[in-house]
């Protein structure tokens, strides 16, 4: 899938006659227990498999791609040097263009507040502007399409789960671009972001949230607690320390949180949901729904038309033509482990309110300064 969206890259490119924002800087992936070493074995000869060049490198060549990193201890260090990162808003801004070219039509701020059914068929969506009518009604709403597709009687397997990065301010002293470093034994991957360094951590517990208690605009929703700035970042850092010595000099200016869907054992939701005809759902991407867009586009297309899809490998989606609700349900739950009591559950308010609008991703400047040696003081500035 994510092979697709390099293709994709490329015919936008050609087709609108400009970048997308994709830097081919190669990647690094370090893999420093048993466990990780074989895991990377099998994903390198995945890649192998589908003609994607990737070879065993050693720390001092790691080092010399990427100044901060130290991987002395590692079992195995894989590099991909056809590999890279995109900016996401340029990408999707070079997606829509291309979508309008093709005569797709764009209803900006028009929040979709419910489904329309007739004779056990999607036939529209409600908008406060009026009913929409269409042949095939696609829920691609993220964390929100959960409760869009409780509207057409289908509990998608997928849960809104906290994400995090971090970017420092800009390194003079490092390469302006190199790698992006990837390290599954501290749960982190960083790469180059604007002459500064991004830092992406996973918790070790992700906090997981019940989509019917999102409110429409995340913006000022507490996915962090006050003052937890750098409380998950800090609790890693014990992990991280022997890869980036410089760790605790790291002059972080921004952190970022957002939500992802994640499904409980990984794979992407895409497919006809649900007991009525024409209704098709796209999401569960785990966290990687930029980087699979081209194949998770491309094998919607496929289900809607009623097509075969192309070539989707089943490791990274579940494809269906059909939808089985209760299976659904099941899953449904498991990925919800727990809610956290400032969302809890579905109230009537967030029940009634149906589908909200847009997300927004919550960017807040922590302010210049070093971490993660301790947890945030009290009282830094944020906005
Ligand atoms: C901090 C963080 C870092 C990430 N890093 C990466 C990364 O490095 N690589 C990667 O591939 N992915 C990354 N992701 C994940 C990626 O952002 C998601 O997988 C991807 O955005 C999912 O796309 P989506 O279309 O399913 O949902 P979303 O991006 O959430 O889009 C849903 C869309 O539906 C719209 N919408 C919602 N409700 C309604 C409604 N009622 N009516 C009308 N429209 C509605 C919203 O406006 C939005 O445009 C990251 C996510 C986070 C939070």
């Amino acid at each position: 899938m994510v092979r697709r969206t390099r293709e994709a890259m490329a015919e936008l490119e050609s087709s609108l006659g400009e970048p997308v924002g994709f830097r081919k800087v190669g990647s690094v992936r370090v893999a420093t227990s048993e466990q990780r070493a074989s895991e990377l074995d099998t994903m390198n000869g995945w890649l192998a498999q589908s003609g994607v060049a990737v070879r065993g490198i050693d720390a001092a060549e790691a080092r010399s791609l990427v100044p901060w990193l130290d991987a002395s201890g590692a079992r195995r260090i894989a590099y991909v040097e056809d590999d890279g990162y995109v900016d996401a808003y340029q990408f999707a801004s070079a997606y829509a263009r291309a979508a309008r070219a093709l005569g797709v039509r764009f209803r900006a701020r028009t929040g979709v507040e419910g489904l329309v059914v007739a004779n056990g068929r999607v036939t529209g969506v409600r908008t406060a502007a009026g009913d929409i009518q269409a042949g095939a009604v696609v829920d691609a709403a993220g964390a929100w399409g959960i409760v869009l597709a409780e509207g057409a009687g289908h509990a998608l397997g997928t849960a809104p789960v906290r994400s995090h990065y971090w970017i420092t301010a800009t390194q003079t002293d490092w390469p302006r671009e190199h790698p992006i470093v990837y390290l599954p034994d501290a749960r982190a991957y960083a790469r180059p972001e604007v002459g500064g360094l991004l830092l992406g951590v996973q918790e070790p517990q992700s906090r997981t949230y019940d989509a019917r208690g999102l409110p429409a605009d995340i913006a000022d929703f507490p996915l962090t607690d006050p003052d937890d700035d750098f409380t998950v970042l800090a609790d890693n850092a014990p992990a991280l320390r022997p890869y980036i010595p410089d760790l605790d000099r790291l002059p972080l200016a921004h952190h970022i949180t957002g939500l992802s869907t994640y499904t409980p054992d990984g794979r992407f939701l895409i497919g006809r949901a649900g007991p009525h005809e024409g209704f098709f759902v796209a999401g569960g991407c785990c966290g990687t729904g930029v980087s699979a867009s081209g194949g998770i586009g491309e094998a919607l297309a496929s289900v809607v038309l009623g097509e075969a899809p192309r070539s989707t490998s089943p490791i990274s989606a579940r494809i269906a033509s059909g939808g089985s609700t209760r299976t659904a349900r099941r899953s449904a739950s498991a990925a919800r482990p727990r809610a956290p009591a400032s969302c809890g559950g579905a109230s009537a308010r967030a029940r009634a309110a149906g589908c909200p609008r847009p997300p927004r991703r919550r960017r807040r400047r922590a302010g210049r300064r070093t971490a993660p040696s301790g947890r945030s003081p009290r009282g830094s500035p944020r906005r």
